[in-house]
């Protein structure tokens, strides 16, 4: 009686001539087992046949050891947004001066469809424009619409690059983007 099992097979012993099975029948419980049931041709195209996969497999990982790693140590190392990634809002200094380029217009706040933008500003003395003295954005509402951004006459908002936010407060998303500027410039 034979049994396949994979690519090899079970075989029950043959009876050797002029002598004796195992007493009781036990010879048929104690099978043999014997690689390969096609022969040593089959055999030995089985081994090569696992050998040359284990050279396409070693390739590939060495191929992959040479290129440039493209994964990151997640926390502890952050993505590189692109030029246009767009988090959420926030407003742009002055490269001159360093100050919001914002003069308080509200055009930005009448525009957001959602009502995340407050706005308030005052004209210091001595000064041609207004200066905002409050700019506060509730991004729980925000659509990331850009209206806001599109409507500014002085280019004074743009989308920053923060995509790693993540709380389950609420009060997190209410950015004051006027301290926001200032903690960049520090
Ligand atoms: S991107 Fe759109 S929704 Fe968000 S603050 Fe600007 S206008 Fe409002
Ligand atoms: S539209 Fe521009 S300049 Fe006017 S308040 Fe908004 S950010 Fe400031």
């Amino acid at each position: 009686m034979n049994m396949a099992v994979g690519s090899s097979q079970l075989v029950a012993p043959q009876p050797v001539a002029g002598g004796a099975q195992a007493a009781g029948g036990q010879a048929a419980a104690g099978a043999v087992w014997r690689p390969g049931g096609g022969g040593l041709a089959a055999d030995v195209a089985e081994v090569a046949s696992g050998f040359w996969s284990l050279v396409v497999g070693l390739g590939v990982t060495l191929a992959e050891f040479f290129r440039p790693t493209i994964t990151l140590h997640y926390p502890h190392e952050s993505l590189k947004m692109t030029a246009r990634f767009r988090g959420h809002v926030e407003l742009a200094p002055d490269p001159a001066t360093g100050r919001p380029l914002c003069v308080a217009c509200g055009s930005c706040q009448r525009a957001c469809p959602s009502d995340c933008i407050l706005v308030e500003g005052v004209k210091r003395e001595g000064e041609r424009r207004k200066s905002p003295t409050v700019f506060r954005l509730d991004f729980t509402k925000c659509s990331l619409c850009g209206a806001c951004v599109e409507v500014c006459p002085t280019k004074g908002l743009r989308y920053s690059k923060e995509y790693n936010l993540a709380s389950t407060d609420k009060s997190v998303y209410v950015f004051d983007l006027l301290k926001r500027l200032q903690a960049e410039k520090k």
